[in-house]
């Protein structure tokens, strides 16, 4: 299981680089460096895979393949 940690800027401008599906995870560029953002049940911001591109975007593909798409339900 990939370890998720509580998102702390660190001062620099935060860029979206690219957003999966639903917004579910959220390829962020924060001065240089890249990692995965998402929100968790409470609100609060986590991020994991924090470095280079190369690596946070090989993580954001594969957690973004994982996703499943929950259609309006038709009520
Ligand atoms: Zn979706």
């Amino acid at each position: 299981m990939r370890q998720w940690q509580t998102y702390i800027p660190n001062g620099s401008l935060l860029c979206v680089v690219e957003a999966s599906c639903c917004e579910e995870y959220i390829l962020c560029n924060e001065g240089g460096e890249h990692f995965i953002r998402r929100q968790a049940a409470d609100g609060i911001y986590e991020e994991t895979a924090r470095g280079p591109y190369m690596r946070a975007a090989t993580v954001w593909v594969r957690l973004s393949a994982g996703h499943v798409h929950q259609r309006e339900a038709a009520s």
